[in-house]
């Protein structure tokens, strides 16, 4: 497989299944979460946000459209700044995410483990500098 084969199939994994209709491509994504998905995948070979073997298993983990009707109003999904990441060493996955390599990757927030028991979700949205205690690591947050 070429490496621009590779970078098609792993953009693809993180559009929604209208993305031709809104014109979303990578270029939609803050270049942030490219790159730290990127890095990610380099340690966590099987992780996917919503192709699992080349098969489409979710639809609103990657980009939002504004045909989403599920998650928050005003979800990190919905500018490009957050995915939800699937794996197999899925907790191993998130000791990483809220390390301060997560932090130096580029993550700024996660969402607690009770929101998301099945998944990991990570953004670069800023978070409230007055609830963000410890700024070596991401910040955790309750949705
Ligand atoms: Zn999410």
């Amino acid at each position: 497989m070429s490496q621009t084969e590779l970078i098609v199939e792993n953009w693809m994994d993180i559009l929604p299944p209208d993305y031709k209709k809104y014109g979303i491509t990578s270029n939609s994504f803050d270049p942030v979460i490219l790159e730290i998905y990127t890095e990610i995948k380099k340690m966590f070979p099987d992780v996917y946000v919503n192709f699992r073997n080349g098969i489409r298993v979710n639809s609103w983990c990657g980009y939002r459209t504004p045909a989403c009707v599920i998650g928050a109003p005003r979800s990190a999904h919905k500018i490009g700044a957050a995915l939800d990441l699937h794996c197999d060493q899925l907790e191993k996955l998130r000791l990483w995410c809220v390390s301060p390599e997560g932090r130096e990757a580029g993550i700024m927030r996660v969402e607690a483990k009770e929101c998301t028991p099945s998944w990991v979700h990570i953004d670069t949205l800023e978070p409230n500098p007055r609830l963000w205690k410890d700024k070596t690591v991401p910040y955790v947050f309750f949705a």
